[in-house]
């Protein structure tokens, strides 16, 4: 039996992140009984047909999800989104070339510092001066750029690009933390990635969408391990692929499909980020953290005004079962994560719990 049907935990966590318990459950069973092969997923060949229609079905699930055309190409690699802060400007920052980013918290900030060691790369935009509570809005894109790169959800700050940059610059996006919760036109950008761990799957392996007719155009050699074009010759298996994250991550994505795909996740995202706002801007003891119009639905922030009734609040929430709702260190307070697997049903516990406080505070 699933302990998560047991106790009912409502889940916040930033990352990695809730996910759907039948996904969990299946995920389990596939590491006593894979596929009914009568072995674990996690002791056979990743060349063996049954892994392979697994890393087939993830990658044409993206593709799917994010409507991407033939020309995209939908890689699962190792390790985190972090490595492709790297990985981005080695395949498409031309050794003459200039990149541009746009500066919206820390996960944007390690992504310039690593484009920095690689080549020219342009700061066109922050929003540093206001401590990373808005989305920069109005700043010119030189057409010279070899790639825009931007962050299209600011998990530790809670503010999402509602509006991507129209430009003719090609896209970077990472989208690590809200990538399947809304709709996208993939195609509007050369390179999507994204780390599983927050709304698609967990820790390990890395989803990259990339416009293959953009690569190999940089004067660089590469290291194989850190070549896309080499990755997609492998079929993402140039080398043993982590098989586990990769699997539960298809899982996730069929879940999502099987659903109603994104026109329905998003409504439901939609619903439960309303809900939590709204409690936050009537409850009198609590307040947002970010600008209004660039408010996250997936990471929404929140303090007191009376930071010192924080133990207290703290005491309420854990006695309900929730979890996870401890502010990132560099922002303090709250932060209510609400990834796809989130139910309504969670957010309306905090919001209760949230009630119950104001009221014991009167
Ligand atoms: C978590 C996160 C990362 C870092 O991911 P790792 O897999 O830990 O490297 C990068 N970008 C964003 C937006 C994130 O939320």
């Amino acid at each position: 039996m699933s302990t998560k049907e047991m106790i009912k935990i409502h889940n916040f966590s930033a990352g990695p992140g809730v996910l759907p318990a039948e996904v969990l459950k299946q995920a389990a069973e596939a590491c006593i009984n894979f596929d009914n092969m009568n072995l674990s997923l996690l002791e056979i060949s990743h060349r063996s047909k049954n892994f392979e229609k697994v890393m087939e079905e993830a990658r044409a699930l993206v593709k799917e999800l994010l409507g991407l055309n033939d020309n995209y190409k939908v890689l699962f690699l190792g390790s985190g989104a972090s490595l492709q802060f790297a990985m981005a400007p080695l395949n498409l920052l031309r050794t003459e070339g200039t990149a541009g980013y746009i500066n919206t918290g820390v996960w944007a900030s390690k992504a310039i510092k690593e484009a920095k060691l690689i080549g020219n790369t342009q700061v066109i935009a922050s929003s540093e001066d206001k401590k990373f509570n808005y989305i920069p809005k109005g700043y010119e894109i030189p057409s010279t750029l070899d790639y825009l790169h931007i962050t299209s959800n600011n998990t530790i700050y809670g503010t999402q690009i509602k509006e991507f940059p129209k430009t003719s610059v090609p896209l970077v996006c990472d989208m690590s933390s809200d990538i399947f919760s809304r709709k996208v036109n993939g195609n509007d950008f050369a390179l999507i990635y994204a780390g599983a761990q927050k709304n698609m799957g967990p820790a390990g392996t890395t989803m990259v969408a990339v416009d293959e007719t953009k690569l190999g155009k940089t004067g660089r050699k590469l290291l194989s391990m850190l070549d896309y074009q080499v990755h997609i010759k492998g079929d993402s298996m140039y080398n043993t692929p982590p098989v586990f994250p990769i699997y539960v991550s298809m899982l996730t994505l069929k879940w999502l499909k099987d659903n109603g795909g994104i026109p329905w996740i998003e409504k439901i995202n939609q619903q439960k980020a309303d809900t939590l706002y709204n409690e936050i801007d009537r409850n009198s003891i609590f307040v947002g953290t970010t600008a209004k119009e660039d408010r996250s639905n997936m990471n929404v922030t929140f303090i007191m005004h009376k930071p010192e009734l924080e133990p207290e609040f703290d005491k309420l929430w854990k006695e309900a079962n929730l979890s996870g709702l401890r502010g990132h260190r560099d922002v303090g307070g709250y932060r209510a994560s609400l990834y796809n697997a989130l139910p309504l049903e969670s957010v309306n516990a905090l919001v209760e719990v949230m009630q119950a406080f104001e009221k014991k505070m009167a």
